[in-house]
């Protein structure tokens, strides 16, 4: 009887490798990876020509972003310290600002966030890579101002550079004209619009890229004190349903502010006091910043059918991974 069960499962693995090989052989990945290689070339470049500064990765570390809306936490142990994996920089950026001598910085991030799977869902990795930036003294005005430069600047890049491989997809391009300034909305008029699906509506019935602002969540995105229960932070929405591509905002940076919004939201504060000690001394600065998915951001690009279809190896919530 043991045995039947271990064949059984065998079959059933070998299956799953099978599958996890046709994955990787699909013809059109090439052209798709392509694609995204010129995503990050142009944002690369974009960056440069701007002057930030581009970082590398911390993969691991005492603190990490606090959202843990349905995402386990992912700890291990090193040197008798508890570190997690890393589920944004959104702390790092703050503090690697502290220095006179940095202003405007960059990482290609990799992300590990352990999602729940959800029936539907097709945005979502337990793994991926945000170019995520943040700006001494920015507002969310020049946030808004420099993602656009860079949305335009990459898609005219790919438009260019990657016409065979659209041809090859059997896709247009007119998706990538996209005209700038975007249009804002706040959260607020959306959902009285549309209802709770307002993000999905809007995004299906809209033909180019727009900003959602407004947001409560983590306790770093600064809240408008001279309008107490909004918040200065924003998503940028890829339209034809693609919904959220990146988030952002601006940052609290006051220690005062920073305790009242981690108390708010039961932070543990222990677990940053650290982070605190360096608001207490004024050594966080005012900043704002963003970061956008780029997986995310191929799909729309490549105008795939799920986020799943531009990785490599399956890393969509809810499969049997080999690999
Ligand atoms: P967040 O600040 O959590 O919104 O993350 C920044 C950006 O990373 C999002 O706007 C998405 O483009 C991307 N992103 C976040 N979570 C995921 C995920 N689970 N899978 C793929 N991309 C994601
Ligand atoms: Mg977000």
């Amino acid at each position: 009887m043991k045995t039947y069960v271990l064949k059984d499962e065998r079959k059933k693995e070998l299956k799953l490798l099978d599958k996890a090989l046709q994955k990787i052989s699909r013809k059109e990945l090439p052209h798709i990876l392509h694609v995204q290689q010129a995503i990050l070339r142009a944002s690369d470049e974009y960056m440069y020509k701007k002057g930030v500064t581009r970082i590398m990765p911390i993969m691991i570390a005492p603190i990490t972003d606090t959202l843990n809306h349905d995402v386990e936490d992912c700890e291990l142990k090193y040197e008798g310290q508890k570190f997690n994996i890393t589920k944004s920089m959104i702390f790092h950026k703050q503090i690697m600002l502290s220095s006179p001598y940095l202003d405007k910085i960059y990482i290609v991030s990799p992300n590990v966030r352990l999602e729940q799977e959800e029936e539907g869902d097709k945005r979502h990795l337990f793994e991926f890579t945000q170019v995520d930036f943040e700006f001494k003294g920015a507002s969310m005005d020049d946030v808004f101002e420099f993602q656009e430069g860079l949305v335009k600047y990459v898609f005219d890049y790919i438009k260019k550079e990657c016409a065979d491989e659209f041809k090859t997809l059997g896709i247009g391009t007119s998706h990538l004209d996209v005209t700038i300034p975007f249009k804002r909305y706040t959260t607020q008029e959306l959902k009285a619009k549309y209802g709770d699906d307002f993000e999905e509506i809007a995004s299906k019935k809209a033909t180019q890229p727009f900003w959602l602002i407004n947001h409560k969540r983590e306790f770093y995105d600064a809240e408008d004190l001279e309008k107490p229960g909004t918040y200065r932070n924003y998503d940028l929405i890829w339209p034809y349903g693609y919904i959220e591509g990146l988030s952002g905002g601006e940052r609290e940076y006051k220690y005062d502010r920073i305790l009242t919004r981690m108390r708010e939201l039961g932070v543990d504060e222990n677990a940053f006091r650290n982070y605190i000690e360096l608001a207490k001394e004024g050594k966080i600065p005012k900043t704002a910043g963003a970061g956008f998915g780029v997986e995310r951001m191929t799909r729309f690009v490549c105008q795939q059918k799920e986020i799943d279809d531009v990785t490599v190896f399956t890393r969509k919530p809810g499969e049997t991974y080999l690999f």
